[in-house]
């Protein structure tokens, strides 16, 4: 099958790869919608994970299952799956108590198992397919879905971690497509003022959408804007003293 190889420092292409092997409790997912994260494009650009080299890149996909293990109950072939950014090993203690994010099985660019490859291929590996696959309802399109397992977990995680009360006030620095369902999630949560950082008229619009109360651009954004800049991070806060962060 064909995948999409790091190569070296900037050099990533198309070329043949075995296919993966499985055992009882995982499964094939051949991707019909992937999303490339800049995660990807670092990993490419400066070799920042040594453990991705000469290995399939990509961790963002949407597919439909094309084998399962014979132990799988919750999936059969043929089902559309979202494949999660992060498979992490659930049985593990340590994963289930908050640390999953540090027991994965299918990060190309974490794991030092050659054979660990990622989602830019034409078939992906779920390890333990009961336990990180999710069923894609059929109102949601592939394009819709493949948002979810880093876009939208990324951002709803970090504003989860932050435990946001009703009323508060919540600045999000830098809005691309986490930064933007961090908005989303802030505003579900029920902050009272949410401050978007950001120059791009297209997504401190949707950042509108979703719920910013307030734009600015970040000080050092060399793109023409509209919008004003943040001069300090409590300059919109009112002064605000007590903070807490999530990155
Ligand atoms: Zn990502």
């Amino acid at each position: 099958m064909k995948g999409y190889v790091l190569q070296g420092k900037g050099e990533a292409a198309w070329q043949e790869v075995p296919v993966p092997e499985i055992g009882p409790y995982d499964a094939l997912v051949r991707p019909t919608a992937v999303a490339t994260c800049t995660t990807d494009v670092h990993a490419i650009a400066t070799l920042a994970f040594p453990n991705a080299l000469n290995k399939v890149i990509g961790h963002e996909a949407v597919g439909v299952v094309d084998t399962i293990g014979e132990l799988v109950k919750d999936f059969k072939v043929g089902d559309r799956v979202v494949l999660p950014a992060i498979l992490a090993d659930w049985r593990n203690p340590r994963a289930q108590r908050g640390e999953a994010k540090h027991y994965q099985t299918n990060s190309p660019y974490m794991s030092p198992d050659p054979a660990v490859g990622g989602s830019f291929s034409e078939l992906v590996k779920a390890v333990d397919a009961d336990m990180v696959l999710a069923h894609i309802p059929d109102a949601v399109t592939d394009v819709q879905a493949v948002m979810v397992d880093d876009m939208v977990a990324t951002g709803f995680t970090g504003v989860e971690n932050m435990e946001i009360l009703v009323g508060e006030v919540v600045v999000v620095l830098g809005i691309g497509p986490v930064g933007l369902m961090a908005v989303a999630a802030a505003a579900l949560r029920g902050a009272g003022r949410i401050i978007a950082v950001g120059s791009r008229p297209k997504t401190v619009e949707l950042a509108r959408q979703y719920g910013t109360t307030t734009s600015v651009s970040s000080p050092s954004s060399s793109t023409e804007s509209s919008t004003p800049r943040l001069s300090s991070p409590t300059s919109f806060t009112g002064g605000t003293a007590s903070a807490r962060a999530w990155t």
